[in-house]
């Protein structure tokens, strides 16, 4: 018979690798609520050209890493690799923007595709949250989007992580840089990749990210943004890092960071991991304004600043920082029965606890209470409830306290309160 195993590159989650996910979500989406962002739940598909137009055909994204293919109705179609240009898309559709004076801000969480060799903390499918403030542009904003990450990672209880910071200009300071790097690269393109000569014809800037020559001199040694930004973008990033600064967030200013995408303007940030294992130096928050991404999707000119970040990611981190406290993994009850019509009972009394809230389980099997006890034991429940004729009779059931085993009387009908009270 055949047997059938994930696709490459995806996680099942089950047990408690779900329940810290959904711990994850939660805790969040609390803290990216009281920043006053809002939940925006866009599809998993869209049309190709969604991710083409805002992240660039010359990206990594783009060029190797989306999952497209055709509908039946002749469509091209991609399952979303990132997070920003959908919920782009869906600000201008809906026309958020209202007259043009408000600034909308939205979070989402959801899985991502990307085409990639699985390794540590890479997966084909992984999961993401993201933040998007859109319709206005401050370093007020830039600053206190920032912050929200640093809280999110601080309310988990995460250390050990660097924030990168760089200004990479207003279009006027990145069309000088640009040149600028052209000159350069025009000379030492043979010590280059094979990307990066594409790069180079396209968007020299793209060569600054290239994985492959991270460490290649002509990368360290190529001009630098900060000696390109015009006074305007000089004054706006001295102006982020005194905010930072003010609210003692600590950060290095990374020379080296640029988004290659020609749509991010000014602030660019990213958090870096520390650690002992191979999950050290990997991002796991990346983020930057956008001032031209609104308008090349067909949108008003307005700009917008957000970030993602990798959940499976931070999974990993807790894990290895040992942050996630004791998640409790017990149920409330475990209900047993004794003969068939007390069975019928314990599920009565199961129903009713379930009602009122409690987490409750039972044996399907057996009326034996030792073989009930076994089949517990894969719950963990915080107290037994038993069922037999005579409690069946007298409607009052025994209970039982899993821990100190202690035992007691009590009429069926105040079972759920009891336990609530008490566990
Ligand atoms: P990297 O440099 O690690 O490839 P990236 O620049 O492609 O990251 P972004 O597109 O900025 O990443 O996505 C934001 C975050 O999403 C990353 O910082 C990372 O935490 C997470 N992420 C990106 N790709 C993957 C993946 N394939 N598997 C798991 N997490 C990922
Ligand atoms: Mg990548």
């Amino acid at each position: 018979m055949a047997s059938y195993q994930k696709v490459k590159g995806t996680q099942d989650f089950f047990g408690l690798h779900s329940k810290k996910l959904r711990l994850l979500e939660a805790n969040i989406k609390k803290t990216a609520e009281s920043f006053g962002f809002q939940e925006m739940k866009t599809p998993i598909i869209e049309h190709t050209e969604v991710f083409t137009r805002s992240v660039g055909d010359d990206s990594d994204i783009v060029s190797k890493e989306m999952y497209t293919f055709e509908d039946r109705g002749h469509r091209s179609i991609t399952l979303r690799p990132e997070g920003t240009a959908p919920v782009v898309r869906a600000y201008i559709e809906n026309k958020l923007y209202g007259n043009g004076n408000s600034i909308s801000k939205y979070y989402y969480v959801g899985p991502m595709f990307r085409y990639e060799r699985p390794q540590a903390g890479r997966y084909r499918e992984f999961h993401q949250f993201g933040v998007e403030a859109i319709g206005h542009g401050s370093p007020l904003l830039d600053c206190d989007v920032i912050i929200s990450a640093y809280r999110l990672f601080q309310k988990l209880g995460i250390s050990h992580i660097t924030l990168k910071i760089n200004s990479i200009g207003d279009f006027e300071s990145r069309s000088y840089y640009r040149n600028a790097l052209e000159v350069y690269f025009k000379e030492q393109l043979e010590g280059l990749c094979g990307d990066c000569h594409r790069r180079y014809e396209k968007n020299p800037m793209r060569i600054l990210d290239c994985k492959v020559d991270k460490e290649n001199p002509i990368l360290k040694n190529a001009p630098k943004i900060k000696d390109y930004l015009n006074e305007a973008s000089r004054e706006y990033f001295s102006e982020v890092c005194k905010i930072l600064d003010r609210f003692q967030i600590k950060y290095v200013v990374d020379e080296g960071l640029v988004r290659g995408l020609d749509y991010y303007t000014d602030t660019v940030f990213e958090y870096i991991m520390e650690s002992d294992d191979e999950l050290n130096g990997l991002a796991i928050c990346a983020g930057g304004k956008y001032g031209g991404l609104v308008h090349e999707l067909g949108g008003p000119d307005l700009p917008g600043i957000g970030y993602a970040f990798g959940l499976d990611r931070i999974i990993s981190i807790l894990d290895t920082q040992n942050k996630w406290g004791t998640i409790d993994t017990s149920i409330d009850a475990f209900v047993i029965g004794l003969d068939p019509e007390s069975k019928l009972m314990a599920l009565e009394v199961a129903n009713e606890c379930r009602d009122a809230g409690l987490i409750v389980e039972l044996d399907y099997r057996s009326t034996i209470l030792k073989t009930q006890f076994k089949t517990s034991e894969a719950f963990n429940p915080k107290y037994f409830i038993i069922i037999g004729e005579e409690e069946r009779e007298s409607r009052m059931i025994t209970i039982k306290n899993s821990q100190n085993k202690t035992q007691e009387r009590i009429a069926m009908s105040m079972c759920a309160s009891w336990i609530k009270e008490n566990r």
